[in-house]
């Protein structure tokens, strides 16, 4: 049987809502988004900088604004793939519980996702917000700012720090996110990773959550990781392929049994 037919009865075998997807930056590179953490990724070429620093330097904050209006045009770029798509009709064919994902590129929302069944552990690049009074902004108007010249842009309102709403360094992780994560896996019949080595944390451990209360595992991966002996599918095609065809297939089952 082929991956994608197993995939595709896996999800149906899950049945409605039975599905939490589990997303990397493996689902993202199709995109043209990079891998941060890769050989030549943003990360091999800046220093992280660090949260606690970003507060109390305004150096560091100008030197972060000017690697943002490098950074973040490719992001703001980028269009879903097909295994955004399809995880997309499969959130509208009601079979996903929700999407966790460790990317900031939004692109799941894009697909069609409602913002509120998506989970994102390192927070969202599009956005920036005021540490004061919590203020939201569009970060194309910010970064308009910076280009104008006001290099360590300050709160319109409060005159607070402005940040990207990225988890950085140092930064703990929004403890509501992991929360809603750790409740999707937990109450979940099926998770399906996609494009993630689980090696950072929550992403290491969520999965296992699934399996902990009797569930399955899928892994769509290039590389092994470590839960690839718990899983029922493991698979190394590209994502995108892979799931265009299991995508195929479940709305093939769809229209049959309509
Ligand atoms: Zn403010």
């Amino acid at each position: 049987m082929s991956d994608a037919q197993q995939l595709s009865d896996l999800l149906l075998q899950a049945g409605d809502a039975g599905t939490v997807v589990f997303t990397g930056a493996g689902v993202s590179t199709e995109s043209g988004i990079p891998d941060f953490r890769s050989a030549g990724g943003i990360w091999s070429r800046y220093a992280p900088i660090d949260y606690l620093d970003y507060l109390r330097d305004p150096e560091l904050r100008r030197e972060s604004w000017r690697r943002g209006l490098h950074t973040y045009p490719p992001i703001a770029a980028a269009a879903p793939n097909a295994a955004h798509l399809a995880i997309s009709d499969w959130w509208h064919h009601g079979l996903l519980a929700g999407v966790v994902t460790q990317n900031i590129d939004g692109l799941h929302q894009r697909a069609g996702v409602l913002n509120d069944a998506v989970v994102e552990l390192h927070g969202n690049a599009h956005w920036i917000a005021c540490l004061s009074c919590g203020r939201r902004f569009d970060r194309a108007t910010v970064h308009a700012r910076v280009i104008a010249g006001d290099e360590d842009p300050s709160c319109p309102g409060c005159g607070g720090i402005l940040k990207a709403t990225t988890v950085s360094f140092g930064q703990s992780m929004r403890e509501q996110a992991v929360a809603s994560a750790r409740h999707l896996h937990a109450t979940t019949r099926l998770c399906l990773v996609i494009g993630s080595s689980l090696v950072v944390y929550p992403a290491a451990t969520l999965p296992e959550v699934t399996l902990d209360v009797g569930g399955r595992l899928a892994i769509v991966n290039y590389t092994p990781t470590h839960l690839d002996q718990f899983a029922t599918l493991v698979s190394r095609q590209p994502a995108a392929v892979l799931l265009a065809d299991a995508q195929g297939l479940v709305s093939g089952a769809f229209r049959q049994s309509a």
